[in-house]
């Protein structure tokens, strides 16, 4: 029987093309390749609940929400991540999921200009 050894070396050696595969992945597929595999969030997930995320920011409760404005939406909200033109994107709040451009939480926070 054949004895496989690896040298510590090569080891690192081999972590280190798959780390750099994986930038080079996401540049072939394209932001919205990757983003587009991950599922929507719920506003029924608990986090999303606790958080008030809704998918459209006009459907607030504005009693509970009293500072709310309909201008406020993901899509300008500092937290918001991916391409501006994406109508679901990943946020930082909610890693793993996709919140829609219209959508809203309590964690709404300005983009800074
Ligand atoms: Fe939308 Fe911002 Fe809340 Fe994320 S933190 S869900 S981008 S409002």
């Amino acid at each position: 029987m054949e004895k496989i050894t690896m040298t510590r070396r090569k080891m690192l050696r081999m972590s280190g093309v798959a780390a750099a595969a994986i930038p080079t992945a996401h540049v072939l597929l394209g932001s919205n390749a990757l983003a587009d595999e991950l599922p929507h969030l719920s506003p029924d997930d608990a986090m999303a609940a606790a958080l008030g995320y809704v998918h459209d920011t006009t459907t607030v409760d504005k009693a509970a929400n009293p500072r709310h404005e309909n201008s406020q939406v993901c899509s300008n909200c500092a937290l918001v991540q991916g391409g501006d033109d994406e109508e679901w994107r990943p946020c930082a709040i909610f890693p793993g999921k996709l919140v829609s451009a219209n959508g809203w939480c309590k964690s709404w926070a300005p983009k800074a200009s």
